[in-house]
């Protein structure tokens, strides 16, 4: 599934345009579409959607499952992945989305197979993508769920950017691309900026509208009857520290949020990442049955393949992170160290600090 002819194209372009510029163009303009439009071979998935709206697509994964997956090449107003399932007398949506409309265009899609009330709608974590369309759930009565942190991080990380001084906020950013001692630094520091800026302007456009039924993870995993087969939610560190995902046991189907970044370097950025949790995290998926289809947090969906993947990912950067460490490079300067190596070089990095070198900062104070 890394191999469709779309991303033989990418890899030719990329070889054109230099690996940086390539790379770079990633963070803003031209976005990967090519594994979007992947999608593995496998009998419980529609060959047609149910839905296709550029920016994303529906698609029938099972018995009262459904997966939308985003293409952000064609817009953003879903950005990351989601779906429902339903049985007879209910329905759960998974994830708000980055814009209202986002989370409409998947209520919509299921009022096109099913009339069964919503049960809730769950933020698979806090982050802006998954959770700054949750006003549209709000508006429409829609109970919100989320682990029972999603409030306050949202809160917390997001609420000082509305309002606030755009300048004065991406100082810090711009500094960075100022002060950066090479091109390779320049354009790390680049990605990072456009990627806070586009933050900043997504925060000043939304209305933050919170989780009602708080999780706790304590008293996780919580079973929930949907009046058909039993779905279970789940808690499991790496991304986020608030990460829940939704499994369908009985069909070997899971909505992993992104705790799987399938053909994407993953966001290591937040504060409650953990990179040991989230490696353990993705061993825990790869002991699950080999049939299992998971829909990831964004890129198309995958079976193990995917998990397998962003496993070597993991280790590469580990292997490489770990050469620095031993041979004395400082963290500030071994953060613009990663080599992307020629099996990786069709993915997508959304922006270098906040994938890459946070994950080099993590693992380095894993180690000290
Ligand atoms: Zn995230």
């Amino acid at each position: 599934m890394f191999e469709s002819s779309a991303a033989v194209s990418r890899r030719q372009f990329i070889s054109r345009a230099g690996k940086f510029s390539a790379l770079y163009s990633l963070a803003g303009a031209i976005p990967l579409n090519a594994m979007a439009a992947a999608i593995p071979d496998d009998p419980r998935i529609a060959p047609t959607p149910v839905v296709n709206a550029g920016f994303a697509s529906v698609r029938k994964i099972g018995d009262g499952l459904y997966a939308t997956i985003s293409d952000p090449s064609k817009g953003f107003t879903t950005t990351c992945n989601g779906g429902f399932l339903f049985g007879k007398d209910a329905a759960l949506l998974i994830e708000g989305f980055v814009t209202p409309a986002g989370a409409a265009f998947q209520m919509e899609t299921l009022r096109r197979v099913s009339q069964v009330p919503a049960a809730g709608a769950m933020d698979t974590h806090y982050h802006f993508d998954h959770s700054m369309g949750n006003s549209f759930y709000g508006a429409n009565g829609i109970q919100l769920w989320g682990h029972a942190a999603v409030a306050q991080r949202i809160t917390e990380s997001y609420a000082p950017m509305q309002g606030a001084d755009r300048a004065t906020f991406l100082a810090r950013y711009e500094n960075r691309v100022k002060d950066a001692k090479t091109e390779l630094q320049r354009q790390h520091a680049q990605s990072d900026l456009t990627a806070v800026g586009t933050l900043f302007d997504l925060a000043n456009k939304s209305a933050l509208t919170l989780p009602n039924r708080p999780l706790d993870p304590a008293k996780l995993p919580l079973q929930v009857d949907l009046g058909h087969f039993p779905i279970v939610i789940e808690y499991y560190p790496g991304h986020s520290g608030t990460d829940l995902i939704v499994r369908a046991p009985e069909q070997k189907v899971v909505y992993t949020g992104d705790l799987i970044f399938n053909g994407r370097f993953p966001a290591c950025y937040d504060e409650m990442a953990t990179i040991s949790g989230w490696r353990a995290t993705l061993k825990t998926f790869a002991s699950w049955d080999k049939d299992t289809l998971f829909v990831p947090g964004h890129g198309p969906i995958c079976g193990q393949e995917g998990v397998q993947h962003l496993r070597e990912v993991f280790d590469d950067i580990a292997e490489q992170a770990d050469k620095l460490y031993k041979s004395g490079v400082p963290v500030a300067e071994a953060v613009d160290r990663y080599v992307i190596p020629d099996k990786f070089m069709g993915m997508e990095v959304w922006a270098w600090g906040f994938c890459i070198g946070s994950a080099i900062t993590k693992l380095y104070s894993e180690w000290q």
